[in-house]
């Protein structure tokens, strides 16, 4: 995980499932918060659904 400035309650996606799986939609790495599309800024509060998806097909 690269998060060590910020604490999991201050980022919420950080405690998502589908973080074990790299997403599809904007290319995050396993572990890593999806980005925006520039890929400068984090999205803290959710991931991309497809990334979502993505994890539940692997864990089906
Ligand atoms: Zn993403």
């Amino acid at each position: 995980m690269s998060a060590a400035t910020s604490l999991p309650g201050d980022t919420p996606a950080l405690a998502l499932p589908a973080l074990a799986v790299a997403c599809p939609t904007c290319n995050s790495p396993a572990g890593a918060l999806c980005t925006s599309h520039s890929g400068t800024r984090p999205r803290r509060a959710d991931v991309h659904q497809a990334r979502t998806r993505a994890h539940q097909e692997q864990t089906r």
